[in-house]
């Protein structure tokens, strides 16, 4: 089959075709696994972070991606849930040890044992992936194989770290940064908190229309001062200077969710910039948001179709998954990005 192959870190400022297309062989699904056959995956942060080291891959060559739609090819031995032409979905999830205090308690996110699609395990940068049957989601008939793909992961994150903000109907929630997840969680939001204000901070002026266009209440640059407090604060960017410049819009009690594997290094001098007073003084809370469940997927595509959200998403060929991942870095529009086989 074809595939996308990581053989090593990259740094994507000097380089800028980290991945080679290549030819392997096809994978075989073991006992209990189903083998996909991709139609798309999405593009997703988390592949700079691999790409860069920032989050590396357990081994090499590494076959990323992990919003990943396709149809069961065959199934390994003991399938019980899925049969060949099942259309599934695979998520950053790709396995947990589902034995330990984390695991038994429904917070496998947090198992030490947690392995990461396309990190962890090969991911949907290739025209065929296994996985095993537990790991594999239903695909509700309202998305095409294009929307669905970031919903497995900007949008279920984007749930997990929804939930975390802890928000009750009413009060005012802020998002900073409004890619994949920022636009996801502004639509669900609406849905779920439909008396809340939501006030978003992005850097380009074609991120703030996008995001009054969904309905935000307000959306200016993230040094900008905004009209409300927030009670919750969800933060999808990699710098720094957006946690600190956010922590001064917090209500007292308020809670700051970082939804981030990794942040980057280029701007952590920000962080001096932290005064107490101002920016965590009042019982401020801040909480990050560690990878996501199998339940956090499944709530969330439901939730979804019912609401139903459909993701903006920007399709690229295959074959130009360097220049997705690219534009992922330099250019900033919206949605989210999708590799169509
Ligand atoms: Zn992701
Ligand atoms: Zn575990």
């Amino acid at each position: 089959m074809k595939a996308f192959l990581l053989k090593r870190i990259f740094d994507l400022n000097r380089e800028t075709s980290p991945l080679q297309l290549a030819e392997v062989q096809d994978p075989i699904p073991k006992a209990g696994e189903v083998l996909i056959k991709v139609s798309c995956c999405g593009v997703c942060h988390t592949e700079l972070d691999e790409i860069e080291g920032r989050t590396p891959p357990s081994e090499f060559p590494m076959i990323l991606g992990h919003q990943v739609v396709g149809h069961v090819a065959s199934i390994g031995k003991d399938v019980a849930r899925y049969r060949a032409g099942d259309r599934v979905g695979v998520a950053w999830i790709f396995s947990a040890c589902g034995k330990c205090e984390f695991c038994m308690k429904g917070m496998e996110n947090l198992c030490s044992e947690f392995r990461g699609t396309g990190r962890d395990g090969r991911g949907g940068y290739a025209e065929y992936m296994t996985v095993d049957e537990k790991f594999a989601y239903a695909i509700p008939p309202t998305f095409s194989d294009e929307e669905a793909a970031p919903l497995l992961c900007a949008g279920a994150i984007g749930y997990r770290s929804l939930m975390l903000a802890g928000l009750q109907d009413g009060q005012t929630l802020a998002l900073t940064g409004f890619g994949a997840s920022g636009h996801l969680v502004l639509k669900m939001s609406r849905h779920l908190y439909p008396r809340s204000k939501v006030m978003v901070f992005a850097r380009s002026r074609e991120e703030q229309n996008f995001a009054l266009s969904l309905g935000a209440a307000w959306a200016e640059a993230v040094t900008a001062t905004p009209p409300y407090k927030a009670a919750a604060i969800i933060d999808t960017t990699p710098v720094w200077q957006t946690v600190v410049e956010s922590l001064r819009h917090l209500n007292p009690g308020g809670r700051l969710v970082i939804n981030a594997i990794r942040k980057e290094d280029s701007d952590k001098q920000s962080l001096l910039d932290v005064e107490y007073q101002d920016h965590l003084w009042m019982e401020k809370e801040i909480k990050s948001v560690a990878n996501v469940t199998r339940r956090d997927v499944k709530e969330f595509l439901q939730l979804a179709a019912k609401i139903p959200i459909k993701p903006e998403v920007e399709i690229y060929p295959f074959e130009k998954a360097n220049e997705a991942l690219m534009d992922l870095k330099h250019k900033h529009v919206k949605g989210g990005k999708v590799l169509r086989m």
